[in-house]
């Protein structure tokens, strides 16, 4: 029963956006840690690329630091959602350090088959960017066999014969429709290609650029709510401006050009995986004060995922028995 109004400026809201489960549960990760160990907690790099997540935990006692080897001996120290190489792993146990580790299980699933491609005599051909934390960490499965994949043009320069065994893998936040030109071009490059099973581009990616393209339909212009070094928020809106739709990244409420609105009927709105729903919230109501206040949802999927915790955080302390 809302208006068929064809000039009503309106704003469309993705469902689902915001939060993965890798998310929800390394920030739960972090906050039981403190709970049960109390303040400091060491966190390794920034826990999931949001800053305002990083802010608050910080208020809570959260320590982030860029290296394990800046964490006390002996101190609690979570590795971040983005995993990390084995050589971290080792530089912790080296140092004593209690490890916490909130990889999301999706990107460990990565990290297991660059081992086995690695162990089966393969090179390993990771489509990434070479300077994204998880890429890094995937990449130090097997440094000597693995070769991070930018661009297809990245294929076509690999100086090697086309009968060598390799096998395939893609950071977990990239966009589904750019891997899969690289990907056939490493199929036309090699004759010897292993396929890494199941598609590694992870569901909450995936969904999120399904519910842009969507949006894409029905919209004059795009907003994705996102930090500038959050490589799935970067993807959306990416997917946006290729299905041909005005976008722009906004990493919060104060970095929104109200120029961008100039001839826009309908604006869509979604937030990258790491993304607290508070800072969809305050641009949702910017844009409802500057007459977008005709607010609809868009839901392309149900998302139900849910990861849980290991063991020795999950129960409450004095809780067995
Ligand atoms: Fe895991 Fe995907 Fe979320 Fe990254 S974006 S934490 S891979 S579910």
């Amino acid at each position: 029963a809302t208006n068929g109004n064809a000039g009503t400026k309106r704003t469309v809201l993705a469902e689902p956006r915001g939060f993965c489960a890798g998310v929800v549960r390394a920030i739960a990760m972090v906050e039981r840690a403190l709970d049960i160990h109390g303040p400091p907690v060491y966190v390794r790099k920034e826990i999931v690329h949001n800053r305002h997540v990083v802010a608050g935990l910080r208020r809570r006692g959260a320590r982030f630091v860029d290296s394990e080897e800046d964490v006390p001996e002996g101190a609690v120290c979570v590795f971040s959602a983005h995993g990390v190489s084995p050589l971290v792993r080792a530089n912790a146990a080296g140092r004593g350090l209690r490890v916490i580790d909130a990889t999301c299980p999706l990107v460990s699933r990565v990290h297991q088959h660059a081992r086995r491609g690695a162990r089966d005599g393969r090179l390993v051909l990771l489509v990434g960017h070479a300077d994204h934390e998880e890429t890094q960490g995937t990449r130090g499965e097997a440094p000597d066999r693995t070769i991070v994949i930018e661009t297809a043009a990245d294929v076509d320069r690999l100086d090697l014969p086309a009968d060598t065994p390799v096998t395939y893998l893609t950071q977990t936040t990239l966009s589904v429709d750019e891997t899969a030109g690289v990907i056939e071009r490493i199929r036309a490059r090699f004759t010897d290609v292993a396929a890494p099973g199941a598609d590694t581009i992870c569901y909450a990616s995936q969904n999120r650029q399904n519910g842009v393209k969507s949006l894409a339909r029905r919209c004059d212009l795009i907003l994705v709510v996102g930090a500038r070094n959050s490589s799935n928020s970067l993807r959306m809106v990416d997917v946006a401006r290729e299905a041909g739709t005005r976008a722009h990244l906004v990493p919060d409420v104060s970095e929104f050009d109200e120029a961008w609105l100039r001839g826009a009927t309908s604006v869509g709105v979604s937030s990258g995986a790491s993304v607290p729903d508070v800072l969809v919230e305050r641009l949702v109501d910017r844009l409802a004060a500057l007459g977008y206040g005709d607010i609809t949802t868009d839901v392309t999927s149900v998302e139900d995922v849910d990861f849980a915790m290991p063991s020795s955080l999950a129960a409450g302390p004095g809780r067995a028995g």
